[in-house]
């Protein structure tokens, strides 16, 4: 376990291309931080500067408070694992897993004992004998990651290990990775472009867009405090609902109706910005007045509802998504219970949570 310190690093490729702009963390030992983005945001490449695979071009990594800029990868006491799983095809899972202590020359009957302990913890035992062609990918993906926390490294590196499994493999495997983390504590640092993976398994989210730092924080902090639009919108699914409006009064105009500020937001009379709710915070409502929370209406002296028209109903199973259109745009509601109690072409009234808005400047983005 160790002390990991991104230190200002950044990355500019030979062609010029900042590919990450200077970031800084100090992640604790036995921390599990997610870096999550779109694709190009430059998480790969923050990662691969950490193990040493890509030179940092500004910036001092720490691993336990060493510089370790100069040091290759091997010299780091990191271990990989990928996408690829880039296990030895010619070996058997045992041999795969015995590699890298073989080669450290670690005496055979250890060598045996952590290789028994680590196909127990991973449920892979039966699997001992078999090379990775004759294996599939989620048992291939297990060898990976016996692989790397067999030599107990300081620090495990992870490029999303989960991609090219099936859905209901990867939701398996990331409640399996949670529970190897917490019976493992070792320090982590986990790349994906799946916000799911990264509110689940963070203790911190980095969430970058096209190499710059949007926010860093506990997944729920990046969920009920977005720091600005781009956060807003790529954390959460469905993801958060966006108006545009106007600051009047202590409440936005959103097309023609008045939605209250929420406490401690920071605008001008006249202000234009973006306010946003997520999908579980607005409700249905088929008369205008069920729509009206009583402290809203009175702190606003207007109505906070909004008419829409049901355009869809997707429904979950314990849950519907549906989609609205009004003049404040397409909005979507998420109710609870395998039935929504509207369908397709009615007209509704959508309370809002008010408390629960976030406000967004319209120019910079930000949140006020
Ligand atoms: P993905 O999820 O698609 O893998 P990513 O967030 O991991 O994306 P990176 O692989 O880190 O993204 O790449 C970040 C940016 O740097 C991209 O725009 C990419 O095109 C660019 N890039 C990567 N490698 C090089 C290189 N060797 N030279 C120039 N630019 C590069």
């Amino acid at each position: 376990m160790a002390r990991v310190e991104l230190d200002g690093i950044g990355k500019r490729y030979e062609n010029g291309f900042e590919a990450v702009e200077t970031f800084s963390m100090d992640i604790a030992c036995g921390e599990f931080v997610v870096l999550v983005g779109p694709s190009g945001c430059g998480k790969s490449t923050t990662l691969r500067m950490v193990a040493g695979l890509e030179s940092i071009t500004t910036g001092e990594l720490r691993i336990d408070g060493r510089r370790v800029n100069e040091l290759p990868p091997k010299a780091r006491d990191i271990a990989m694992v990928f996408q690829s799983y880039a296990l030895y095809p010619h070996m058997t899972a045992y041999d795969n897993l015995a590699f890298a202590l073989t080669l450290q020359k670690v005496p055979k009957a250890e060598i045996r004992t952590r290789v028994l302990k680590v196909a127990e913890q991973l449920d892979i035992t039966a699997l001992l004998d078999r090379k990775p062609k004759a294996m599939s990918g989620g048992q291939r993906q297990r060898i990976a990651i016996g692989r790397a926390i067999i030599r107990k490294p300081k620090v495990f590196l992870f490029d999303e290990p989960l991609s090219n499994l099936d859905a209901r493999l990867r939701l398996q495997m990331r409640v399996e990775l949670s529970r190897l983390h917490r019976s493992q504590g070792a320090t982590s640092l986990y790349v994906t472009h799946d916000q799911v993976e990264a509110m689940t398994l963070a203790d911190r989210i980095v969430l970058l867009s096209a190499g710059k730092v949007q926010q860093i924080g506990p997944p729920l902090e990046l969920y009920d405090r977005p720091a600005n639009r781009f956060v807003a919108t790529f954390i959460g699914s469905p993801g958060m609902n966006l108006m545009a409006g106007t600051v009047q009064d202590g409440a936005v105009l959103v097309a023609g109706s008045r939605l209250p500020l929420p406490p401690g937001t920071e605008v001008q009379t006249g202000q234009a910005v973006e306010v946003g709710i997520r999908p579980e915070h607005l409700s249905l409502h088929r008369a205008a007045k069920d729509a009206e929370t009583s402290d809203a209406a009175a702190a606003s002296g207007a109505p906070a509802r909004i008419p829409a028209t049901v355009e869809l109903v997707e429904p979950m199973g314990n849950e519907s998504y549906v989609h609205l259109r009004g003049e404040a745009g397409a909005l979507v509601v998420r109710t609870v219970g395998s039935h929504a109690p509207v369908a397709t072409g009615d007209a509704v009234w959508l309370g809002v949570d008010a408390p629960r808005l976030h406000v967004f400047d319209a120019a910079d983005q930000r949140r006020r």
